[in-house]
């Protein structure tokens, strides 16, 4: 993309409404607009990181073996009224009416829809067991929308439902899922630690969140510090063999880490002193199990092996993808901008011509563009050299990849990592296999 062409409204100064880092960068760096009070309107780079957040919960999503849907954002309130939950919910759902006077809702979960779908498409346990997942917009009405994305009144979560033919199908798929969240935050470059969680709202008897480290997160967090190592992390098993899958699971669930000192398996008072973290975390999953709960409220059963019928086993399992975005500045910024994970960027580089309109330099550029071509923001204003450095580094695209008269004349670029600040003089051709690779 070329600057002179795009939607990238950069802005100098703190915007005095954002409390927060990731919410001024956002703001800053032209990713986001606030429309009303928690929502927004994605321009040109947010939208990018977006899509690629969620095209990395789709890819691995897709090898845990989930298959995408999608729903539609307003329901029935009939629909819930089957679950009980339309009165329990409370004023976080919006509520609607139509022209003819029916009542509806902006989602905030989906539950209830794909249990309705699956009860009138399933009838047998051998059509077991079976995980869907969507990535839609939500409607939650927070009472305190704030902190930008973080906490928005809409936003974009993947939610994945599993239905499961008795108790041990549900815990292998729920184990399963523990490992793709893992995986998924692993693929975009972010720590997220599970942590024992309370069911809430949506109710059962296992749950965990998964919380990525940073100052400002909203939850207090206390874990042992072997989450911060983690070697075994880069050995993450597939999801060919059930029994790898436990072994994972239980070394994980075995090591503390909750957003309170009375996790049930292990105590607080078990780790060694020396190895006790306290701090605090953003919420960017949480996965549940809870049996028959919607099943056997909503009617839904299949004939089980013996002939008798029996209420399939759930689990429901959400990621905050629009939160992540937030998330990730949170855990990966400096004074100068934001610093993106290279899976996530917006851009894998951005293209400075500090001498526009000087034929070599403008030369050397456009061949550059051409070679990274969609992978590249081209920064062909006619500003100054210090303007284009800062905005490249508020933007925070992994690579800087900058051409000024005097390299341009011996066709060396420079070639600067955002994250460590590390330079180097390269020929074109090895700044872009650098940058490629
Ligand atoms: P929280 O405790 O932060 O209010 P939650 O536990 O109510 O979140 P879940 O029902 O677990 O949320 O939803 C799944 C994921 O959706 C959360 O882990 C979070 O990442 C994201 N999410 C929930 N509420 C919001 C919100 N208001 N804004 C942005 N993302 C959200
Ligand atoms: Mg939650």
């Amino acid at each position: 993309m070329r600057l002179t062409r795009s939607l990238i409204p950069t802005i100098k100064e703190t915007p005095a409404e954002a409390q927060i880092v990731s919410h001024r960068l956002m703001l800053r760096a032209g990713m986001i607009r606030q429309q009303s009070a928690g929502i927004y309107a994605w321009l040109p780079t947010g939208l990018r990181v977006l899509h690629n957040i969620a095209n990395i919960v789709r890819a691995e999503q897709a090898r845990a073996g989930a298959q995408e849907i999608l729903m539609p954002t307003i329901q029935s309130a009939d629909l819930w009224r089957e679950s009980g939950r339309y009165d329990a919910y409370g004023p976080e759902m919006l509520r609607i009416r139509d022209r003819h006077d029916r009542e509806m809702l902006y989602g905030p979960t989906n539950e209830e829809m794909l249990t309705a779908i699956m009860r009138d498409s399933v009838q047998s346990y051998r059509d077991l067991p079976q995980m869907l997942y969507q990535i839609q917009w939500k409607f939650r009405d927070e009472v305190r929308p704030r902190f930008g994305v973080l906490r928005g009144r809409e936003f974009y979560m993947k939610d994945g439902y599993s239905f499961d033919p008795d108790y041990a199908s549900a815990v292998a798929s729920y184990r399963r899922m523990m490992l793709a969240y893992m995986r998924t935050f692993q693929r975009m470059g972010v720590r997220a630690v599970p942590m024992r969680a309370d069911t809430g709202p949506i109710g059962g008897d296992l749950s965990h969140e998964f919380h990525i480290l940073a100052p400002t997160g909203e939850s207090g967090i206390f874990y042992d510090s072997d989450f911060e190592h983690m070697d075994w992390i880069h050995s993450l098993p597939g999801y060919d063999d059930p029994s790898e899958i436990d072994i994972f699971y239980d070394q994980i669930t075995q090591t503390y880490a909750a957003t309170d000192e009375k996790h049930d398996l292990n105590s607080w008072a078990d780790v060694p002193e020396l190895r006790r973290r306290e701090g605090r975390g953003i919420e960017v999953g949480q996965i549940f199990y809870f049996g028959k709960k919607y099943t056997e409220a909503m009617g839904f059963s299949v004939t089980g092996p013996d002939g008798s019928k029996i209420h399939p086993e759930m689990g429901s399992y959400g990621i905050g993808v629009s939160r992540l975005t937030g998330a990730i500045i949170e855990a990966s910024h400096d004074d100068a901008g934001i610093i993106w994970p290279d899976a996530v960027a917006p851009f894998r580089a951005a293209i400075l011509n500090l001498r526009q309109g000087d034929a070599t330099t403008d030369k050397l550029c456009e061949d550059l563009y051409a070679g990274l071509g969609d992978a590249a923001l081209y920064d062909d204003r006619p500003a100054r050299a210090g303007e284009k450095f800062a905005d490249a580094d508020l933007m925070g695209h992994p690579w800087q990849l900058i051409v000024g008269p005097r390299g341009a004349a011996t066709g060396q670029v420079e070639l600067k990592r955002r994250r460590t600040g590390e330079r180097a003089e390269l020929s074109l051709t090895d700044a872009l296999a650098k940058v490629l690779a």
